[in-house]
């Protein structure tokens, strides 16, 4: 079970390169490199264990004042939006006999990492709990501006673990970015990952796109189109309408420039940023590699 190797190893870590590549979306995790990731999950594994796992949670206050402080919806209640998120949650990894619980909860006064998110590290140094997984609740990642989460992917070169971050905001659309940011935690990538495969279906998905073999290709929810990478046709932007899109990648050199790849992605994971369209669920596959 991960969460057991998490305690007792030093690996976390995150990389920042791929926030200047694109646009930034609502979680500013960004992709570890490919070495850190195992082998291809098994699709014959059952979920016989059960794994009960606790949530530390961090509410950083400036001056007092609770993060979320300035959200459109009131009253607003962090601990409130917490209890959402953790039952989102253990909805969505029931499938796989995982849960959390909240171990405990903590308001950290700093006016520093109150508007901080994207720094996790400062996060973790500031307080952490090195028997559950630590979950800051900030007011607002003012070098990342969209973003709604962050999470550390596992890495035995990083001398951190157990720490994400997620944003304090009112709106029901991101009690999902608690379990994205798990995925993360757990290993997960993005399935709009990998980029470079896009004007071609993949032939290896072990080891193309998020490397997850039943999530289909997504070259869509990291964007949108059309935009200064992609022309497309058919439906490519963020609506929840099934129409597959066609997309031609413009950074490709003639002759190959006329490729076009179809893609059709499952605009209901979790892992994707799909966030209006009613997230509800990892793929078999993605749950699996949760342990
Ligand atoms: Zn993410």
């Amino acid at each position: 079970m991960k969460f057991q190797v998490f305690k007792f190893s030093s690996f976390l870590f995150f990389l920042i390169y791929a926030i200047n590549l694109y646009p930034q979306g609502p979680c500013g995790t960004t992709p570890p490199v490919s070495h850190v990731f195992a082998s291809p999950v098994s699709s014959s594994s059952p979920f016989q264990t059960s794994y009960s796992l606790p949530i530390h949670f961090y509410i950083i206050t400036s001056n007092g004042a609770l993060p979320g402080i300035n959200e459109i919806v009131f009253p607003y209640n962090p601990v409130q939006q917490i209890r959402d998120a953790i039952n989102y949650a253990n909805t969505v990894y029931a499938p796989a006999n995982i849960s959390f619980y909240p171990s405990a909860f903590t308001f950290h006064e700093s006016s520093s990492l109150y508007n901080n998110g994207t720094n996790v590290v400062a996060l973790y140094n500031a307080i952490h709990d090195d028997d559950a997984i630590n979950v800051y609740i900030v007011n607002d990642y003012i070098a990342e501006p969209g973003v709604k989460g962050r999470a550390i992917h596992p890495d035995p070169e990083f001398p951190i673990n157990n720490a994400l971050t997620i944003i304090a905001t009112s709106d029901l659309n991101y009690t999902s970015v608690l379990s994205h940011e798990l995925g993360h935690y757990f290993n997960l990538l993005h399935t709009f990952h990998g980029t470079a495969y896009l004007t071609l279906p993949e032939t290896d998905c072990s080891e193309q796109g998020d490397k997850i073999c039943d999530t289909p290709q997504d070259a869509v929810s990291f964007e949108g189109c059309p935009n200064t990478i992609f022309t497309c046709s058919g439906n490519c932007n963020f609506d929840c309408s099934s129409t597959p899109c066609e997309i031609r990648d413009l950074r490709i050199m003639p002759p190959n420039n006329n490729l076009t790849n179809s893609f059709a992605p499952d605009k209901k994971n979790i892992m994707s940023y799909f966030l209006n369209c009613g997230l509800d669920h990892f793929s078999p596959n993605q749950l699996q590699k949760n342990l």
